[in-house]
């Protein structure tokens, strides 16, 4: 397992390094953002530390530049204090979770081993096809028919586990517990956005209704993908 450590606290860096080293991985620690976004489309990592105040270039801005050219490898962000990080901008970067400084070794650990998981199940699960839907949790891609949805790596894991659970009801909470497995403790409203993207993304320009709302419960996938039949629209409301 290969890491890349982008940080510009040299103690902080080194002391992950020799840690995670320890650990087994083989690690790579560069102090300067441009250098770090470099190496990363240079280099094949299973996942990158990308602290977010960096010289030559912010973290935020390398995560999108990564993201941008479809590279998929995971990314733990860093941030230095409360307040810092932009969760609403570190999502729409692609980050796949965040941690605040301080943190324990421990904790960083856990979180490392937990996206190298997330990511090894994605890399060997098979599609999921539901009618002319199309969930690719290896490559991260959604397709309607032959046409690619572009979709941002949050949208894309609240649609993986519908797509999981397709034809059953997920409530807000549980998508909430397995696409935010960072501490993340803000309204579970939030899911909402990301559901509202997702059908104005897959669904309405293809007249299609995939994601039904379930009243007070969650939402529910189309286990057809939400093909529309006859004139009357299929499914719940909304
Ligand atoms: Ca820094």
């Amino acid at each position: 397992m290969r890491l890349l450590i982008v940080e510009d606290e040299r103690r902080l860096a080194a002391s992950l390094a020799g840690g995670l080293a320890a650990e087994g991985f083989a690690v790579e620690v560069v102090h300067d953002g441009r250098e770090g976004l470099r190496r990363a489309l240079d280099r094949e990592y299973d996942l990158i530390i990308l602290d977010i105040m960096l010289p030559g270039m912010n973290g935020y801005r390398v995560c999108a530049e990564v993201r941008a050219t479809g590279d998929h490898t995971p990314i733990l962000m860093l941030t230095a204090k409360d307040g810092e990080y932009d969760e609403a901008e570190g999502l729409d970067t692609g980050a796949d979770d965040y941690l605040t400084k301080p943190f324990s070794y421990v904790v960083l650990l856990a979180r490392v081993r937990a996206l190298l998981r997330r990511h090894a199940r994605g890399g060997g699960a098979p599609a999921i096809v539901l009618g002319d839907l199309t969930v690719d949790p290896a490559s991260k891609r959604a397709l309607r028919g032959d046409v690619e949805v572009e979709l941002t790596a949050k949208e894309f894991a609240v649609l993986e586990h519908l797509a999981i659970n397709a034809g059953q009801v997920v409530s807000k909470a549980q998508i909430m517990e397995n696409v935010w497995d960072f501490a993340y403790d803000g309204d579970p409203n939030i899911v909402e956005v990301y559901v509202s993207a997702l059908r104005r993304k897959l669904d309405a320009p293809f007249g299609r209704r995939s994601i039904i709302t379930v009243r007070g419960a969650g939402y529910r996938l189309a286990t057809d993908g939400g093909a529309v039949h006859g004139g009357a629209a299929a499914g719940g409301r909304g």
